[in-house]
């Protein structure tokens, strides 16, 4: 029953599959980002299926749930971890991304308590702002890390397009190659992992422009919606239609483009502003800001065009719509990742598979 979110697994494995091809004619291992669906048991085993190497998450209540499915394979905490939760951090994940060495020696000192080794990975800021140590520090924090009992020195990891919009590159990425070999030659440490970002590096691994050194990528939009949204561009290699986000039209009328009547405020508060296009095919659906990130899904017809929501209520445009639009049927959308993250862990939203498992 609508709202449906339609899932494609062969799709996503396919795209999976791909992903992982292009990357491995580099040496590039690829860690499959299961955040965006929430991990949705059945979405993780088609990335899987497809051949990703590991599995990675941003939130440990994710994770916690996918081991107690039964999965098995290593997995990275892609979400700096909280000092308060650093057992959880070591008894679910094999490795987690870290920028405080005070959290890394409270997650050695757990593991320790556990007879486990972490696995740890050093994030290096390169210039998108968001978690990790300037490159001035790296040396100085590779040196305390390299003491922490319980502690495995794994790599270098960095993050961009998230919070500055920093996009990938030789250079930024080669200075990451650059430190791995500074720590090797200063402190005779041999990282293993020198992990490139995320969707966004794979435009350089189309190019060839990865700089030898780096071996990882964590990917979940590419993979997921065939899109890099830093790049602000479709992947023309992939699906972008692994998932589709339906839902059911409750009224269909003619109505003026402009309200009638002295103007306030809309439910959400703001003062909402038209413009007289005269009078259009307005359909209702069942819908609204509740479900989903309505700033999130665009329709799949072109000639539809979504006027607003309310919390319920989506209100659409479907005057120039080449198909004869009913009361009762399903309008189909397409997701951006937001889109997705809202749709996937909304409960008034059903999940249909389509495929299966090989
Ligand atoms: C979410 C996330 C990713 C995946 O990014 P995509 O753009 O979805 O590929 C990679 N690394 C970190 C640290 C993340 O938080």
């Amino acid at each position: 029953m609508s709202p449906l979110l339609k899932i494609d697994l062969n799709r996503i494995r396919y795209n999976a599959a791909q992903v992982k091809q292009k990357c491995h004619k580099f040496g590039i291992s690829v860690l499959g980002v299961t955040k965006g669906f929430s991990a949705i048991p059945q979405i993780v085993q088609a990335l899987l299926d497809g051949g990703v190497d590991g599995l990675a998450d941003a939130r440990m209540e994710n994770i916690i749930e996918l081991r107690n499915q039964g999965f098995c394979q290593p997995i990275t905490l892609l979400r700096i971890p909280r000092l308060s939760n650093v057992d959880n951090v070591v008894r679910y994940v094999d490795t987690s991304i870290n920028s405080e060495v005070t959290v890394m020696e409270a997650l050695g000192n757990a593991a320790e308590k556990k007879g486990l080794l972490h696995e740890i990975i050093l994030m290096v800021d390169v210039g998108d702002l968001r978690e990790g140590v300037l490159k001035e520090h790296v040396l100085d924090t590779a040196k305390e890390i390299s003491h922490l009992k319980g502690i495995k020195f794994g790599g270098l990891g960095t993050n961009m397009g998230c919070f500055g919009g920093v996009l990938p590159s030789t250079e930024n990425l080669g200075l990451l190659v650059e430190l791995q070999h500074t720590i090797d030659r200063q402190l005779n440490i041999k990282l293993q992992v020198i992990s490139g970002g995320g969707t966004s590096t794979l435009s350089l691994v189309e190019e060839g422009k990865v700089p030898v050194g780096i071996n990882q990528l964590r990917i979940g939009e590419g993979i997921l919606l065939g899109t890099d949204t830093t790049n602000h561009r479709t992947i023309p290699w992939l699906y972008a239609d692994a998932f589709l986000l339906e839902a059911e039209v409750i009224e269909l009328k003619s109505k003026p483009s402009v309200p009638i009547g002295d103007i306030g405020r809309d439910s959400f508060g703001n003062i909402p502003q038209f413009v007289d296009v005269g009078v259009r095919n307005r359909a209702i659906l069942a819908l609204g800001k509740q479900d989903v990130y309505v700033e999130g899904i665009e329709p799949l017809d072109k000639n539809i065009k979504i006027l607003g929501a309310s919390s319920d209520h989506l209100i659409i445009d479907v005057t120039d719509s080449q198909k004869q639009i009913r009361v009762g049927d399903d309008i189909a959308f397409r997701l951006s990742y937001s889109g997705l993250l809202s749709a996937s862990q909304s409960r008034y939203i059903n999940k249909a598979f389509i495929g299966g498992p090989i």
